[in-house]
């Protein structure tokens, strides 16, 4: 589902953030992504979503060429992703519902397909007794489930997140993995990029170890 071949990013400035990686994931796993702070974690994550392109190596996700990919396709790839990265902003003038609806809504879908979505992710993530609520009267734990919600409310087939359960004390942060375990028993692929012990001591998952930009497990 997801797979990269010699991978190198450069960043503009000569930084080299990922250096020789090569790893794949298949569909339907839940894998965790750590190393230390300045690894090259979020610069992994970024890769698969086209956020930032490699500077060499090949990249494949969920059959597309991303190195290949024209800007004008970039929709498509993100299309079968689900992104959770922590500079998501949720918008505080309109409800949980409505934050959830705005991806659907930039998509074009129709009003009535989209309600019927927005219930189901919200209900999946345990929030929709919240739907009518503001997101200011939420939970740190709620709001991360507000933005996992919004990342499915698409249904795509790849979800990736960076640290989800940062800030989070140790009780929210299973309940977190719990929904991410949930989506991954319907068969979606998930990566989580993590320095939480508690979760990486859970030995159902396979680790990939990032050391100064280079996969060392
Ligand atoms: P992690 O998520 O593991 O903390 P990052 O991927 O955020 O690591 O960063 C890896 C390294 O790349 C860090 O040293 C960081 O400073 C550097 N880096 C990240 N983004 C940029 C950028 N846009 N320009 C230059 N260097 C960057
Ligand atoms: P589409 O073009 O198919 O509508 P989007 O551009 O909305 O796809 O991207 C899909 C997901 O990726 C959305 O959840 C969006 O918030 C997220 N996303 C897009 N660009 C970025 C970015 N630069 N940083 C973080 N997340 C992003």
């Amino acid at each position: 589902m997801i797979s990269f071949k010699n991978v190198y990013k450069r960043y503009p400035d000569g930084f080299e953030a990922l250096k020789n990686v090569a790893f794949t994931i298949d569909a339907g796993e839940l894998v965790y992504l750590t190393g230390h702070s300045g690894a090259g974690k979020s610069t992994l994550l970024k890769l698969i979503a086209a956020i930032e392109r490699p500077t060499s190596g090949h990249i494949t996700v969920s059959e597309q060429n991303v190195n290949a990919l024209k800007k004008s396709t970039i929709p498509f790839l993100r299309r079968s992703l689900g992104i959770i990265f922590q500079d998501q902003k949720i918008l505080y003038d309109r409800s949980v519902f409505a934050n959830v609806m705005l991806p659907l809504q930039i998509r074009g879908f129709e009003k009535k397909i989209s309600a019927a979505r927005v219930r189901a992710a919200l209900d999946k993530v345990g929030l929709l007794a919240k739907e009518t609520a503001n997101p200011i009267t939420l939970s740190g734990g709620e709001k991360q489930r507000l933005c996992i919600a919004r990342a499915v409310v698409h249904r795509p087939s790849i979800l990736i997140a960076d640290e989800p359960t940062a800030n989070l004390d140790v009780d929210y942060a299973q309940s977190i993995m719990e929904v991410f375990r949930s989506f991954q028993q319907v068969g979606v692929t998930v990566l989580i990029a993590t320095h939480d012990v508690t979760l990486l001591n859970d030995t159902r998952y396979r680790t990939l170890t990032l050391n100064q930009g280079k996969l060392i497990s």
